[in-house]
């Protein structure tokens, strides 16, 4: 999972070390994930520094000095690890980039997950999107504007990337949770203050959750200990079975159109 939570973690930890860092390798090994000429990594990324990396929604952007972008999106399984040519991560990188001595790589990267782009490849790929779950213009009213034409589940409507961008199956559920409302309930029937809950508990979410390294499963580098604290907060997901700590109902496994959620019935409602 590499929800906005785990992005960001990363966008912080590859702004620390690598803000600044001049690029000065490229491997590829499965040019499926990453479809660049050899003439391309020769002109538009060896030697090139970067000058900072951005988080939008569920993208993370490396800003080139030459102007370029290089746009990186972790797929399910996907992770980034920083190490060395001594120091690997347990499974095989599709892409690897060389700062000197340091290696970041990239494992797990599905078909075009890593692009060279110009800027304005970039606006026209993630245009489409709605704006990021953090992103301070989405106020309350704009929020409920994203979703003021949806008539199905709000679970399902958190995922849409196209309404907002950053959340997808387990944060949903974890904020639906945090909001005392099902991720089957029907848009149609919210009220502002339902709104104004859910907008809320989106924040909270995904601020502690960041605050915490995100849940993802693989540490970044040796002796990373922050990557993936936040998985043993979950108030839900993947939780079913177990005792609910708001209201000590039982939590269940659902399905809300076709994908699984985690609810519990006692005290998360309709509105
Ligand atoms: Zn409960």
């Amino acid at each position: 999972m590499q929800e906005l939570p785990e992005l960001e973690n990363y966008r912080a930890l590859l702004a620390e070390q690598f803000a600044g860092a001049q690029i000065t390798g490229v491997e590829i090994s499965n040019v499926k994930a990453f479809q660049a000429s050899d003439e391309q990594v020769e002109r538009d990324i060896l030697g090139k520094v970067i000058w900072f990396v951005e988080r939008r929604g569920l993208h993370l952007l490396f800003h080139l000095d030459n102007g370029k972008r290089l746009l990186l999106h972790l797929g399910q399984g996907a992770y980034l690890y920083k190490g060395s040519e001594q120091e690997e991560p347990t499974r095989t990188a599709q892409v690897k980039l060389h700062f000197g001595p340091v290696t970041l790589f990239c494992v797990g990267l599905r078909a075009d997950a890593l692009q060279l782009l110009t800027v304005k490849d970039v606006e026209e790929k993630l245009g489409r999107f709605g704006p990021d779950a953090l992103d301070k213009r989405l106020t309350i009213d704009r929020f409920i504007t994203r979703f003021a034409k949806k008539r199905g589940s709000i679970k399902t409507s958190l995922m849409d990337q196209n309404a907002i961008s950053g959340i997808g199956a387990v944060y949903s559920d974890e904020i639906c949770y945090a909001a005392a409302l099902r991720p089957d309930a029907k848009i149609p029937m919210f009220e502002r203050d339902t709104w104004e809950r859910l907008y809320h508990s989106m924040h909270s979410v995904l601020k502690e959750a960041i605050s915490q390294g995100g849940a993802g499963e693989q540490p970044y580098a040796e002796g990373d200990s922050l990557t993936g604290g936040y998985s043993e907060h979950f108030s839900v997901y993947e939780r079913d079975g177990q005792s609910c700590a708001r209201c000590g109902g039982v939590i269940e496994k659902v399905e809300v159109s076709g994908k699984k959620a985690f609810v519990c019935s006692d005290c998360q409602k309709d509105q």
